[in-house]
């Protein structure tokens, strides 16, 4: 992951700036991402460290839709389709993109969310 996140950040279009959304995860990560901002003599300008209920996390993932056939994306809550689980481009039955199955367990939601901030 390092390797493109490096690959990435010598490319012209982060010249202006860039965001990285997600990364980095682990310590280890931001070790090598220091490294990295230090090689390339990049300054971060701000950290943002977003807290989000689980409650919240479920319902955007479980309200998620999308259309096999013509990739279209819905959501149940922010962005649904006119009739309830039809694609309104192609008419086509709309999929979960992801089950409740799919979901962090409690504990893994919690264990996540009660991480520090690196
Ligand atoms: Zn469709």
């Amino acid at each position: 992951m390092i390797g493109l996140v490096r690959d990435k950040l010598g490319d012209p279009s982060c010249g202006n700036g860039f965001v990285l959304d997600g990364f980095p995860r682990t310590v280890p990560q931001a070790e090598e991402l220091a490294k990295v901002l230090v090689e390339r003599h990049i300054s971060l300008d701000c950290v943002i460290n977003f807290q989000v209920s689980r409650e919240d996390v479920l319902r955007r993932l479980t309200g998620r839709r999308s259309c096999q056939k013509c990739q279209a994306t819905f959501h149940l809550d922010f962005s649904p389709s006119k009739v309830s689980e039809i694609c309104d481009r192609c008419g086509a039955h709309l999929f979960s993109a992801a089950t409740i199955n799919e979901m962090p367990s409690k504990p893994a939601c919690e264990s996540m969310m009660n991480r520090r901030p690196l």
